[in-house]
């Protein structure tokens, strides 16, 4: 029997990047909102962004596909929670990845 009928995609990656380090709470995202859990902006915010390129140096394109895989999770709650006027896919994609290392550097050079 064919059937045009997608699968549901299962979950994407736990959201436990970057790692914590001693007792400061970790900039990872709060879910379903995806603000981060230490100081509320907009995940990943800059120190998330600064640590996940650390974490990840030797292995960019793991960190890539961790985004994505973040940013598949972020659009089905962002959607779910505010379906008319959540961020566009746009804005969510420039979030995600449009920051990653392959891209662009992390800090914008000075004019
Ligand atoms: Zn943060």
């Amino acid at each position: 029997m064919f059937t045009t009928r997608l699968p549901m995609p299962g979950p994407g990656p736990e959201p436990d990047r970057p790692r914590g380090y001693g007792t400061a709470v970790p900039h990872t995202p709060l879910r379903p909102s995806w603000a981060c859990r230490a100081d509320g902006a907009p995940w990943p915010c800059p120190h998330a962004r600064l640590a996940l390129k650390a974490e990840y140096d030797r292995n960019l394109a793991a960190l890539t596909i961790y985004l994505a895989g973040l940013l598949f999770e972020a659009m089905r709650d962002l959607y779910h929670l505010n379906p008319h006027d959540g961020p566009s896919p746009q804005q969510m994609y420039q979030r995600f990845l449009g920051w990653s290392p392959f891209r662009r550097p992390i800090v914008e050079p000075p004019d």
